[in-house]
């Protein structure tokens, strides 16, 4: 590609994978949030603080178990102990029986802990901050900043599985977890704004609850799709990307079907050594261990064009490791160019030329996607 050719595909692409304007996304969600917050025992309506103690005995009661299951025992605890001192007070054998159901009694025996440490230590008042309540008993990273958000205002960011799955698939992360927790977590802060940080967690939780569900999101009604890098990119569903348990590793590359306006397909001959060698393929980004971010995949791209991807991955699974392979296509090129070890075939010939099948896996997803 020349330079000229380069800069002009370079200006052709759309958004990188961290330029999501997070003021006119916060306020887009907020806007959401305030037509419809799911209507919960512990929320209190948007715009205002909750009790700290309804936050905290909510957050800790939904580790593990559904809404649905939570409010019967959240309204059991409130009527018996209705502040957090009186829970102090109360006898460890009858919270455990008021608990008995709920499972993982830990958490009664880290809650009734928790309830006499702010007793003892706080003169029965929840600290603000973060930091501090991350110090209490049974207060995890994500209990402690969905307390100081939701119930003090303090721009702390909790992200939990649903918040780890909407920000990565916002972002189109092509990092697989666990690896790419960090980077979630802090492009999670950055969205989170100084204004009603509160309500935007919870904004956060609806969305992960109700919409940006883990298999098939709704990315039609979504209030943020016009935010979302995973949607434009037609690979939502795919993500986050999560690391093989197996012995195998998993590595991810973009593929790019450049079509003639005759209809050929542009073919690259592989190196007559090593994995593949001879045979012909579609051109492809390195595989390496994280799918590249789009700016990058393009740089790759064989030549200059209106690159646009096809919704879902090619998945195919070597001796050695697995692949998935994002697939990009631009039609309507010329086949006067010719960059180098390429040639343009004619799709009638194609079945008769020595295509692997990963190869062939990504001319059927690019040439008659579903
Ligand atoms: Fe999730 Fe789709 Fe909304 Fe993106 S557009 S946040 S993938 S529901």
């Amino acid at each position: 590609m020349t330079a000229v050719a380069a800069s002009r595909h370079r200006a052709d692409l759309a958004v990188g994978d961290e330029n999501l304007e997070a003021a006119t996304f916060a306020a887009d969600l907020l806007a959401w949030y305030d037509r419809g917050a799911r209507v919960l025992p512990w929320r209190s309506p948007p715009g205002a603080h909750a009790d700290p103690y309804h936050v905290w005995l909510s957050e800790i009661m939904l580790q593990q178990t559904t809404v649905k299951a939570v409010i019967p025992y959240y309204d059991k605890f409130l009527r018996r102990w209705p502040s957090v001192t009186a829970l102090a007070a109360a006898d460890l054998d009858e919270v455990m029986a008021v608990w008995a159901g709920l499972g993982y009694y830990s958490r009664a025996r880290n809650l009734h802990a928790c309830a006499k440490a702010i007793a003892a230590a706080h003169g029965g008042q929840f600290p603000h901050s973060e930091t501090s309540l991350r110090a209490l008993p049974g207060i995890g990273a994500y209990t402690a900043a969905a307390i100081a958000a939701i119930a003090f205002g303090e721009r702390a960011t909790a992200v939990d599985g649903n918040v780890e799955r909407v920000v990565a698939r916002l972002f189109a992360v092509g990092e697989p977890l666990p690896a790419a927790k960090p980077k979630i977590k802090r492009l999670a802060a950055r969205l989170t704004p100084l204004r009603r940080p509160g309500d935007f967690t919870q904004a956060m939780m609806d969305l992960g609850a109700s919409i940006c569900s883990p298999r098939s999101p709704s990315c039609l009604v979504c209030p943020v799709r016009a935010h979302c890098l995973g949607h434009a990119r037609g690979v939502a569903a795919a993500l986050p990307f999560k690391a093989k348990k197996g012995d195998k590793p998993q590595r991810f590359g973009a593929a790019f079907l450049a079509i003639s306006s005759e209809g050929a397909v542009l073919l690259r001959r592989r190196p007559p050594k090593g994995l593949l060698g001879g045979m012909l393929e579609v051109p492809s980004t390195a595989w390496g261990a994280s799918m590249p971010p789009l700016e990058q995949a393009h740089a790759d791209a064989p030549l200059p064009g209106h690159w646009l991807p096809v919704c879902g991955f090619v998945r195919h699974s070597f001796t050695h490791f697995d692949l998935d392979l994002a697939v990009y296509r631009a039609g309507n090129l010329s086949r006067t160019e010719r960059p180098a070890a390429c040639a343009w075939y004619p799709r009638e010939v194609l079945q008769d030329e020595a295509i692997p099948s990963v190869m062939r896996k990504v001319l059927k997803h690019g040439l008659d996607p579903r």
